[in-house]
């Protein structure tokens, strides 16, 4: 059998999505590199995986990436500041 479609932090290939996630130059305040992202991973249904994720929280790059349900944009931030 295979794994969920619907890749969630306790899901075998979480840290392989991070760190595709990680490459994204910033934030955009979307979830479009996470789709991304998830797309790169086989077997995995991105739209279903983003709704489930928005439900924890995770309504943008930033927000998935470093801490669902938390609403920051510390990433996005910093990326700015350091421009
Ligand atoms: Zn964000």
């Amino acid at each position: 059998m295979s794994a969920s479609p619907i890749l969630l932090p306790d899901h075998p290939r979480w840290g392989e999505f991070l760190a595709a996630l990680s490459l994204a130059p910033r934030c955009l305040r979307t979830t479009e590199h996470a789709r991304a992202a998830l797309e790169s991973i086989p077997d995995i249904d991105a739209a279903a995986t983003l709704e489930a994720l928005r439900a924890m929280g995770g309504r943008c790059d930033c927000a998935i990436l470093y801490g669902l349900g938390e609403d920051s944009h510390a990433w996005a931030a910093g990326a700015a500041r350091a421009v």
